[in-house]
């Protein structure tokens, strides 16, 4: 699951590093972000397993690099984040937000 691979990733480099980093200071904000996306986007599903919440996890990866990168994370690092997360990024340079289609221009 991507939450929990970036969760690991950020926290694993909050751990090793003797201040507040950016990381942290990101891993905060994204936390929100994943919360907020998957809150705007789910599906439930109800079925003989019981409920369950679906989303799209290739435009979840897509936001989720779209507001690392508004927080002026730095190269390194959103290069580590979209290679630790093995999804697709969006759908052909486009993700989709609640009723918006977003185009996906941060990648350079
Ligand atoms: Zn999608």
């Amino acid at each position: 699951m991507i939450q929990s691979k970036i969760q690991r990733l950020l926290e694993d480099d909050f751990k090793t590093s003797k201040t507040i980093s950016d990381w942290h200071k990101l891993f905060m904000i994204l936390k929100k972000d994943v919360h907020d996306f998957i809150e705007r986007n789910k599906i439930i599903e109800i079925n003989e397993q019981g409920v369950q919440i679906l989303y799209c996890t290739q435009c979840l990866k897509a936001h989720m690099l779209a507001s690392a990168r508004l927080k002026g994370i730095k190269k390194n690092n959103f290069i580590a984040m979209d290679e630790l997360m093995e999804e697709q990024t969006g759908h052909d340079g486009y993700y989709l937000d609640g009723d918006e289609l977003k185009r996906i221009d941060y990648m350079n």
